[in-house]
């Protein structure tokens, strides 16, 4: 067994309503389970919200030194995949098979951990037929014409994690509530089967479960009744984990779970994004547009229990950001490369400076605090994980200018020391590719010109027209060919007597004529968001009740990259930083 750090790790629990230090039952071994989706169509960001959240634990406990046991669901029987199989005349269990994959293919993209168990509900049939029997023999169920009912009147504890009365109850918005029940709140345990519904064989009768009873039997199947952590959206609270609670006491008195999480909504024009509403996007319509990367940065830009709210102009910022990660780490790569060998084989150490060392000391530090309060993503890929940037920045610069050979040596030890801590940190926050940084920012440059809808040819002919224009003396011509670029999230920088392109943040005219914001939405299509670059309001959202000083995603707008040793104009900085104060001000008018 790996050897755990004694540290004070927070987690805000929903049952006490409290952020409690984490405690697990076995030492040194942590037993999670978090409810996975309905597989019958591709997920949306708000399954990505909730599954990076909890694949940020799961990584932080593992780096903590705990074996994980880590479980997530399928569900992939129930009415609605039922409903769209008929719809299109496929077999239910085929079409829930084929989201499952395309599920675990967002997933990988986004780069969450595979759980260790990932159960599906059709092949643990045994496990939750015994369950609803057990929880009939003990008095918590009855059986009405094949179809099998919790009684909630049995059953004293139930809603003490929601903290709702019976009477609340609206339990039978999943099926029709009939008069067959004893209690209005009672809920199905085992559905009949309909005239042509795929059903399973069962002691009354034949059927399929309800949708709760899944979680409690999978669950104990893989974790024992008694486990540390349950996970969810915020909308399962009630009825699902209520119902959870009380079918696992009901079969087994001893059943315990000590922590529950729950993980806020992704909402679009502050709404929570649903389809009826149609404020609703899939992760592939996303990341079809922006790296997987740029969408989990910003899905941790904000604390995992506050609403996100879906904005391009974040997913633009959060993409910004990856991209200066990458490219300070690709800077790093080449320079440290040169004199690796040297440093490798010198008999001598090179001492870094108290800078870095500080540096260094205050990433790990604050990164170990933060995660600790709760999973507090936002600060840390606002703060510590900046200056560290800067700070490898800085030493980049210093080593492109004329210095001794120890000079250079002791940099490139920073160097060394610096990248090794900045990738710790991007692991457990599950932003460090597998792929080389090089890979990553010819990724990140690929979806910059889907977006700007051009092909790397379009933009190098640009550079090449604007090069004839400056050399023709009409520098008007020339800077419009670049802010027509910068507009559409292309940024072309003078390096020496080279012009380069890299993506950018789109900038708009700061003020334009008709007094809008840039990128906000024209009112006349305000009530329908799409994933074009039209920018939203910036909202900052933190964890409830807690401090509003450390906020939102990369704010580090457009570093000038001085890694090259030129100076690098970046035309529209300023901008841009202007327009990120001016919707910063709108924000927090708007959210008092
Ligand atoms: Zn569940």
């Amino acid at each position: 067994m790996a050897e755990v750090r004694e540290f004070e790790f927070q987690i805000y629990n929903s049952m006490t309503k409290q952020k409690e230090k984490f405690k697990p039952i076995v030492p040194g071994k942590v037993s999670m389970y978090v409810c996975g989706v309905t597989s019958y169509d591709f997920s949306h960001i708000g399954h990505a919200r909730a599954y990076i959240a909890f694949d940020v634990l799961f990584r932080y406990l593992k780096h903590l030194g705990y074996e994980v046991k880590y479980v997530r669901n399928f569900t992939d029987v129930d009415d609605k995949i039922i409903k769209r199989a008929n719809e299109i005349g496929e077999d239910p269990l085929v079409l829930s098979s084929r989201f499952c994959q395309e599920f675990l293919t967002d997933m990988a993209d986004l780069q969450c951990l595979t759980p260790d168990e990932q159960p599906r509900v059709s092949d643990h049939m045994n496990q939750i037929r015994d369950m609803i029997q057990k929880i009939i023999d003990n008095n918590c169920a009855y059986v009405v014409d094949g179809d099998v009912y919790f009684s909630v009147d049995n059953f004293p504890n139930y809603g003490r994690l929601s903290g709702r009365k019976l009477e609340d109850n609206r339990a039978g918005e999943r099926i029709a509530v009939d008069s067959r029940k004893r209690n209005p709140a009672d809920f199905a345990l085992w559905k009949a089967a309909k005239p042509g519904e795929i059903s399973w064989d069962s002691p009354w009768g034949p059927g399929r479960p309800g949708w709760h009873i899944e979680c409690s039997a999978m669950s104990v199947t893989y974790l024992t009744e008694t486990f540390d952590i349950h996970g969810g959206g915020m909308d399962l609270i009630f009825p699902h984990h209520e119902n959870e609670i009380a079918q696992s006491c009901a079969a087994c008195p001893n059943s315990n779970i000590n922590y529950w999480m729950h993980n806020g909504f992704v909402t679009a024009n502050d709404e929570k994004m649903s389809k009826s509403i149609g404020n609703f996007f899939t992760i592939r319509e996303v990341t079809k547009l922006y790296h997987p990367l740029a969408l989990r940065h910003f899905l941790m830009g904000t604390h995992y229990r506050s609403p996100v709210n879906y904005s391009i102009a974040q997913i633009e910022i959060s993409s910004e950001a990856v991209y200066y990660i990458y490219q300070t780490l690709e800077d790093c790569g080449s320079a440290i490369s040169q004199f690796q060998e040297e440093i490798k084989t010198s008999v001598k150490k090179f001492v870094i400076t108290d800078d870095v060392k500080n540096c260094i000391k205050n990433l790990r530090s604050h990164f170990e605090e933060k995660l600790s309060d709760d999973l507090h993503t936002p600060t840390i890929l606002n703060a510590a994980l900046q200056d560290a940037l800067r700070l490898m920045n800085k030493i980049l610069s210093m080593l492109k200018k004329k210095l001794q050979k120890p000079q250079k040596l002791s940099n490139t030890e920073s160097l060394i020391q610096l990248e090794k801590e900045v990738r710790d940190v991007l692991d457990v926050l599950g932003l460090l590719s597998s792929l080389t940084y090089n890979e990553v920012l010819k990724q990140l440059k690929g979806k910059a010109l889907i977006r700007a809808e051009l092909t790397e040819e379009d933009v190098l002919q640009r550079i090449e027209d604007r090069a004839l224009a400056r050399k023709n003396k009409d520098f008007k011509l020339g800077d419009q060919i670049r802010s027509d670029l910068t507009s559409k999230g292309i940024a072309l920088m003078d390096v020496g007597s080279e012009t380069i392109w890299r993506p950018c943040v789109p900038v708009e005219p700061a003020i334009s004529s008709d007094g809008h914001l840039p990128g906000q939405p024209d009112t006349s299509d305000s009530q329908q968001p799409s994933l074009s670059r039209r920018y939203t309001t910036r909202v900052i959202a933190e964890e409830p009740g807690v401090e509003l000083g450390s906020i939102g995603t990369g704010t580090r707008l457009g570093p000038k990259n001085e890694a090259n040793g030129f100076k690098i104009t970046w035309i529209g900085f300023e901008l841009l930083e202007f327009v990120y104060i001016v919707a910063m001000t709108v924000s927090w008018i708007q959210n008092g």
